[in-house]
């Protein structure tokens, strides 16, 4: 299998190649055609394995740079993660015109929020923070295609789960969800099956 396969337009196969990605890892070969397909994926695999690429690639395909709403958000535990996930984001997009923000406890909320009066096509963020700003009516999901629940055992072990399930609930019903957890203890199989439709569970 080779990146080509997935039919991906030449921008982003540009940012792979600059990475020097030579061929998809097995969660990117197994996650990324389900993913393209539009369906719900349960990705059990742990960090190192490619599993960021393996959902930002199908985004980032899907991409509609012209559209002003935020397209994907991807929820994840901790800020040095949303961070990196930000930064693989810019990397992978190189090519492309994409406006991503990580939204993260512990930075200037003021700075957060003047950044979200320009176009934002995807978010990261931890769920308290990204809760706070649905909240103060800074960010809309209405309009999102993609949801992803990035790390989320280590999400449930933090205590977000409410925090979580709010963000949720504050999306489209029709998205899509793309779920990747290393364990699936019951509160993550819990989610999967309250807020997932038929999920494939994919194990690496
Ligand atoms: P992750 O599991 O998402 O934390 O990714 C682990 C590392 O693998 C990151 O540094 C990625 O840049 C890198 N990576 C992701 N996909 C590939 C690939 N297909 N070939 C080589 N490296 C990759």
């Amino acid at each position: 299998k080779s990146f080509a396969s997935f039919g991906f337009r030449p921008e982003l196969m540009r940012g792979i190649q600059d990475l020097y990605y030579k061929e998809p890892t097995p969660i990117q070969e197994e996650a990324i055609p389900l993913i393209l397909e539009g369906k719900d994926v349960i990705g059990q695999a742990q960090t190192g394995t490619g599993k960021t690429a393996a959902f930002m690639l199908p985004i980032l395909n899907g991409l509609l740079e012209g559209k002003r709403d935020i397209q994907a958000l991807i929820l994840t535990p901790t800020r040095e993660l949303s961070i990196q996930i930000a930064k693989e984001v810019e990397k992978l997009g190189k090519h492309l015109n994409v406006n991503v923000l990580s939204l993260h406890g512990g930075t200037d909320i003021d700075r957060q929020l003047s950044k979200l009066k320009e176009t934002v096509h995807i978010v990261v963020g931890t769920p308290g923070r990204v809760l706070d700003h649905m909240k103060r009516g800074s960010l809309h999901f209405g309009r999102i295609s993609t949801l992803v629940l990035d790390e989320a055992d280590k999400m449930m072990e933090m205590g977000f789960l409410e925090d979580v399930e709010q963000v949720i609930v504050g999306t489209p019903s029709q998205r899509q969800v793309l779920l990747f957890s290393a364990t699936m203890p019951d509160l993550v199989k819990k989610l999967a099956h309250r807020f997932m439709k038929q999920p494939p569970h994919l194990k690496i």
